[in-house]
């Protein structure tokens, strides 16, 4: 039997038990990247702590299966419906087409989630792919009633619902009602301020490059429909948890919940997951503001992507982050330190010395290790269990990590301990160690390759680029190869 598990819904505005609707197996769904532009280091948060929310269940005992759409159409650049279509914008922007413009974002998108630590969803949709399962939704919204046809447009009725303001308190659905009256571009084809586009014909926008056929004229979806088809075409009429960041909470997951109840007649899902922005001192992190900061242009300025997730992690997710390089600084210096525990973990053991440094073989002598005290083992995966089931307290289980170091036990076990810990929080400690050369070198080049280091630097620090460059070369010819890197020069030999 699964671990129990609970978590802020934020349905119920509190913190939940989580009770899946199959014991053990758990039905997930992700809105995902909108790929018109890149995605910035905040909305990556956002897909860091949906995977430790992932691991963290998969560490407690269920089984998920999770299911990501791709937004390459229908998201317009405001999201209640009005303004361009976002992917046409990014497409004029860099005079490409829409199609070339989602597939230089997708990947750009994955390569950055993937960098993270992230584990990819088992069934990623773009949504271009479902036209006919949108289009047989909005069919049946119309029939059943809770959609008409205005404007060339087919729009979601909202009118129809007792309580369209799902996710929102009293205080908040006064507060909505005024915000979405004052806010929204007048759109007079429709007959109540909330509802929302389903499916577009009339487009302000002559050169919408992705159209198709529709018993209401050539048109496209709107983007709230995508995430609801989606899910259901591979999850079926249930889900157990929907993730998303707190933007997506209004208008977007409440037209989800919206749309998806009318068509189905039953509620479709119970547990919805939120996580927080991530700001920089100037507020929050947009792509409006200049140049996007990404994971990737972290790792040109030297930073590894797993630094990254540590600094998340160490944040909880329902609390907004602020995002500054000195912080990022610092925590570069936190998991070097980790990185340098656990080679001294390596060091002091004499059959982990003498193991494979290949990570697989070392995990797996690790693993099979008789010196492992399989009862502190268990002691630590409960107490880690507990923290991470406990509204998915990362920074708890990443105190429980600095704890294994301090642990009375031998080095096998603790680092048993961690490579448990690492199937949740995915930071490649005993990676980073195995990789790193310095810790089972020859002292003669070690020595050697210290003094080429120092002797560069102050060849640069006197604007002598021609001997800096020299030593490079010179280190080169010995297998040596410096990088420099926020944290330094670091080398390698190759
Ligand atoms: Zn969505």
């Amino acid at each position: 039997m699964p671990h129990s598990f609970s978590f802020y819904n934020t349905l119920s505005r509190k913190i939940d038990d989580f009770v899946p609707r199959e014991e053990g197996k758990v039905s997930m769904y992700t809105c995902g990247p909108t790929v018109y532009h890149f995605a910035h280091i905040g909305n990556i948060r956002t897909y860091i702590m949906q995977d430790a929310l992932i691991k963290a269940l998969e560490y407690c005992g269920y089984d998920v299966k999770r299911v990501m759409n791709i937004t390459d159409v229908g998201h317009l650049s405001s999201d209640a419906d009005t303004g361009e279509d976002k992917m046409l914008a990014g497409a004029k922007r860099e005079h490409k087409t829409v199609m070339e413009i989602a597939d230089f974002y997708t990947k750009a998108f994955f390569k950055d989630f993937d960098a993270v630590g992230n584990k990819r969803p088992d069934v990623i949709e773009p949504a271009t792919n479902c036209i006919p399962e949108f289009i047989h939704m909005v069919e049946t919204l119309l029939e059943k009633g809770y959609a008409y046809v205005a404007g060339g447009n087919v729009y979601f009725d909202t009118s129809k619902l007792e309580d369209y303001y799902v996710f929102s308190s009293a205080i908040e659905k006064e507060e909505l009602q005024v915000g979405v009256r004052d806010d929204v571009e007048e759109d007079t084809a429709k007959k109540n301020k909330t509802d929302f586009v389903l499916w577009f014909t009339k487009s302000k926008f002559e050169d919408q490059a992705l159209k198709w056929d529709s018993p209401w004229g050539v048109g496209y979806p709107g983007w709230h429909i995508e995430c609801s088809c989606i899910s259901m075409k591979h999850l079926g009429e249930y889900i157990d948890i929907h993730c998303g960041g707190v933007d997506n909470i209004f208008p977007h997951h409440t037209n989800e919940i919206a749309q998806s109840e009318s068509y189905l007649g039953h509620e479709w899902c119970k547990y919805w997951f939120h996580s927080n922005h991530l700001n920089d001192r100037a507020g929050k992190m947009s792509k409006s503001k200049g140049a996007v900061l990404t994971v990737s242009v972290l790792q040109e300025k030297g930073y590894d992507p797993l630094v990254y997730r540590f600094f998340c992690l160490q944040s909880h997710y329902r609390k907004p982050l602020e995002f500054s390089f000195d912080v990022l600084d610092n925590t570069v210096t936190a998991y070097n330190n980790l990185v340098k525990k656990v080679e001294g973990l390596i060091a002091s053991d004499d059959a982990l010395k003498a193991a494979d440094k290949n990570l697989e073989s070392f995990l797996n002598t690790v693993r099979s290790s008789a010196d492992v005290d399989k009862a502190v083992l268990k002691e630590f995966e409960d107490k880690f269990a507990d923290a991470i089931s406990n509204d998915l307290n990362t920074s708890m289980a990443v105190t429980l990590l600095y704890d294994v170091f301090k642990a009375d036990t031998n080095a096998s076990t603790k680092l048993a301990i961690i490579d448990s810990f690492d199937k949740v929080l995915s930071l490649d400690l005993i990676g980073h160690a195995l990789a790193d050369d310095s810790a089972d070198i020859d002292p003669e080049l070690e020595a050697y390759i210290k003094d080429a280091i120092e002797r560069r630097a102050a060849a640069k620090k006197a604007k002598d680029f021609a001997t800096a460059d020299a030593i490079r070369d010179e280190l080169l010819t010995k297998g040596v190869e410096i990088k420099d890197t926020r944290e330094g020069v670091k080398w390698t030999l190759v």
